[in-house]
């Protein structure tokens, strides 16, 4: 019998740190841990390292709650707690974008509790609309070059980042093709398999998780046609509580649509023209903004709602982290705007601290029993 060919996804995602720590052991390559959102793959991989996606969502916060108020969402409480435990030690640099008042925090408690380590924040604009946006970005990547050829000797070239965008551009258009895939044969493209194709693409070499994605079933005659599920949209940040994945796929949601930092977010957007760092830009600005972004809050809005519109989902999954209030302070909008056109929705709060997956489940069956009513 063959090798399973899902299997070194699930290698990697089965302990992202180990896999990490054992492939620099390995390899004596470098590795630059970053927090997600929208932290530039492309130059860490330009710098010579293996950029490793992280999320603070799922760990249990015990010693980090010493240091960060309790109001902190899982995501930042579990990467300072990682730290603490010392699962982080391996890292040669850390990055932490600025996406909202708490990862600003987390960075300057970063700093303060260990000084020793490298570790840069990225400082992302605020609002990628604003006319100035585009220089500001170009110029904060330019100092993040620099930032990275500090850590890891080898400063990204704009001839390294041309190869590497290279590289990023067809293991995105693959995943693009997985994730279009779940919507037509979600038997075999399951949900829980796309996104383990996305989740670690994020924490293994590019070129080497490119090669593994070869061997996929790729022929799109395989599996069942998505009979009785029920379409859904979900916006949130990190896919949680564990298990969420299979619920979706057993509970027969089908996913046409997400807005998730380690889902569709990472595939998403195409680079523009001009030098690498400027096709750079051009994607992250494209990127529909992440709750702590800030925009005019009627297009906010208008633009979410063309989004689940054009999926064609019969209802709206809000996966909010606890205690976010950037995704607090657009709930009731999109609520609003969704309510006016008659779409169902859900709103789940997530976190490691005191939600329970048992619960999420039962609400997210009677979600899917209300609005799948007529493909029953
Ligand atoms: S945007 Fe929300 S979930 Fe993300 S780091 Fe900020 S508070 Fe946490």
């Amino acid at each position: 019998m063959g090798m399973d060919p899902w299997s070194p996804f699930r290698e990697v995602m089965a302990d992202p740190l180990q896999w990490a720590r054992s492939w620099k052991d390995r390899t004596g390559g470098k590795v630059i841990g970053h927090l997600l959102p929208d932290v530039p793959e492309e130059m860490i991989h330009a710098a010579g390292a293996l950029p490793l996606a992280l999320e603070g969502a799922r760990v249990t916060a015990s010693k980090a709650q010493a240091s960060l108020p309790g109001y902190t969402c899982s995501h930042a409480m579990g990467l300072l707690e990682m730290g603490l435990a010392g699962q982080l030690d391996f890292l040669d640099g850390l990055i932490i974008p600025y996406v909202c008042d708490t990862t600003r925090n987390l960075y300057h408690t970063w700093s303060h509790t260990f000084p020793q380590s490298r570790h840069e924040f990225l400082r992302l604009p605020k609002r990628l609309y604003h006319p100035s946006a585009r220089e500001y970005l170009r110029a904060e990547l330019d100092r993040f070059g620099e930032a990275l050829g500090r850590m890891t000797g080898r400063y990204p070239s704009l001839e390294n980042i041309t190869l590497s965008l290279s590289v990023y551009q067809k293991s995105r258009s693959r995943l693009r093709k997985a994730y279009a895939l779940h919507r037509e044969r979600p038997s075999i493209w399951t949900w829980e398999r796309v996104n383990l194709l996305m989740a670690s693409a994020m924490k293994a070499p590019r070129e080497e998780h490119l090669s593994w994605m070869e061997k996929l079933p790729w022929e799109i005659d395989q599996g069942r046609k998505p009979n009785g599920r029920v379409p859904v949209y979900v916006r949130g940040k990190i896919w949680d509580p564990p298990g969420i994945l299979e619920m979706m796929d057993e509970l027969g949601l089908l996913v046409v649509g997400e807005e998730m930092v380690c889902g569709f977010r990472s595939i998403a957007g195409d680079y523009g023209q001009g030098d690498p760092l400027e096709a750079l830009v051009s994607r992250l600005i494209s990127l529909p903004l992440y709750p702590g972004y800030h925009d005019e809050p009627g297009r906010i809005v208008q633009s979410f709602l063309d989004r689940v519109q054009e999926s064609g989902a019969k209802g709206v999954i809000f996966l909010n982290p606890k205690f976010c209030e950037a995704a607090g302070f657009d709930l009731p909008d999109l609520q609003k705007a969704l309510e006016k056109e008659k779409i169902p929705a859900l709103v789940l709060e997530t976190s490691t601290r005191g939600v329970s997956p048992a619960q999420i489940r039962v609400r997210l069956e009677a979600f899917r029993e209300m609005i799948g009513e007529d493909l029953l």
